[in-house]
């Protein structure tokens, strides 16, 4: 049997009579840039999040940097993230030419430890980045508290989250802003790169739009120092059919997480996710933690088994940042999770035998590889 890391072609049969029709309505009206449906879908999306204000941009990274530029991040500042993410997490940070400050992620979550946040704040603290990591929001209400006390922004990437909860509220609605990606394989994927900020702040919206559209209030009118990042309409046309199924996808995806903490229940050797009892997981990625990760990941592999590594270097370690003087042994938590995590096989229509044939060879390949650790 093959089973791919994702396979998404159900999903799109699902949405194809939609999709062909607002497209062919895109292209002979050509309202390509900024059309209508891109302005409604950032109705339909700031709804879903239940958040006042959406703004369809590039992608989830520059969703991230126009945040950040929104509420004047720059040189001599600093904003905190953890350093178990992906690497766009940090780079928008440089970007403005602010420092990433990284810190440690819990065992548990692999979310950003509220603690070493607190700890990481200085007086040039201006801004935190909880990363909803593999589609479980991050510990909110203690995010929250910290930053209220020194006065900093948050900023959710909820790139990994689209539609989980914490504590009954939507990701996207749980700091000051919130940054998504559209990225195909996200849990809301465009036919292409798309990103969305979402806010409550009338200010922080009005500066994105400016932003994301040459800093302009007019047409030949620039406020401000823009960019060009706006998500195409051609894109907001599939990512409207995809939003009505959203919720019935996310489900899917928690279903096929059940059978598979069923088959791995009580196998030595594999740490399956854990699920906070005050929030809801979307599955985005469905990674275990496993002794011998090379080994079985490449042996997987050999099965026909798609798995990947989400991450395999902390981003203290990337050498992009080696600037910043970290060393190996930082953040011991990050570098042990980036040693012992995999990603399985996880799309909304996985069919239950593959989910089998999936543990089926992992069981077997952990039970081989501690056998032969031993003798
Ligand atoms: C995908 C992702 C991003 C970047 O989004 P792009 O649309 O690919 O630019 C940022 N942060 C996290 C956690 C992501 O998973």
């Amino acid at each position: 049997m093959n089973v791919p890391f994702v396979d998404f072609r159900e999903q799109y049969h699902a949405i194809k009579d939609k999709i062909d029709a607002g497209l062919k309505k895109v292209f002979e009206d050509g309202s390509f840039i900024l059309g209508p449906q891109e302005k409604a879908f950032e109705g339909d999306f700031a709804r879903y999040c239940n958040a006042p204000y959406a703004v369809g941009v590039n992608s989830g990274t520059d969703a991230l940097y126009l945040a950040l530029q929104a509420i004047d991040i720059g040189p001599g500042d600093e904003v905190i993230l953890p350093s178990f993410t992906f690497i766009a997490t940090a780079l928008c940070v440089s970007c403005t030419g602010a420092r990433p400050v990284f810190v440690d992620v819990e065992e548990q979550t692999c979310n950003i430890d509220p603690a070493r946040f607190q700890a990481a704040v200085t007086e040039k603290t201006k801004a935190v980045i909880p990363v909803h990591i593999y589609g479980q929001p991050a510990d909110m209400n203690e995010i929250n508290a910290i930053a209220k006390k020194h006065n900093i922004t948050v900023i959710e990437d909820a790139c990994q989250a689209h539609g989980s909860t914490y504590n009954g509220k939507k990701a996207g609605s749980l700091g000051d802003i919130a940054c998504f990606s559209f990225y195909p394989t996200k849990s809301l994927g465009a036919f292409g790169d798309g990103g969305m900020v979402v806010t409550s702040n009338k200010n922080v919206y009005e500066k994105v739009l400016m932003l994301r559209d040459y800093g302009r209030t007019g047409r030949y009118d620039h406020k401000i120092k823009g960019h060009n990042s706006r998500l195409d309409t051609v894109q907001a046309v599939v990512l409207a059919a995809k939003l009505p199924l959203l919720d019935q996808w996310n489900k899917m995806r928690n279903d096929v997480a059940l059978h598979y903490g069923k088959l791995l229940k009580n196998t030595e050797g594999v740490v399956t996710p854990i699920l906070k009892k005050d929030r809801t997981h979307v599955y985005q990625t469905y990674a275990v933690r496993l002794q011998n990760r090379d080994k079985i990941c490449d042996a997987m592999k050999t099965k026909g088994i798609g798995v990947l590594i989400h991450y395999p270097i902390p981003l203290h370690l990337q050498e992009a940042y080696a600037d910043l003087g970290y060393q190996r042994g930082d953040f011991p938590v990050s570098e042990k999770i980036a040693r012992e995590i995999l990603s399985l096989p996880m799309f909304p229509h996985m069919k239950k035998d593959q989910v089998e044939y999936v543990c089926e060879n992992l069981k077997g390949l952990v039970i081989s590889h501690q056998s032969s650790a031993i003798s």
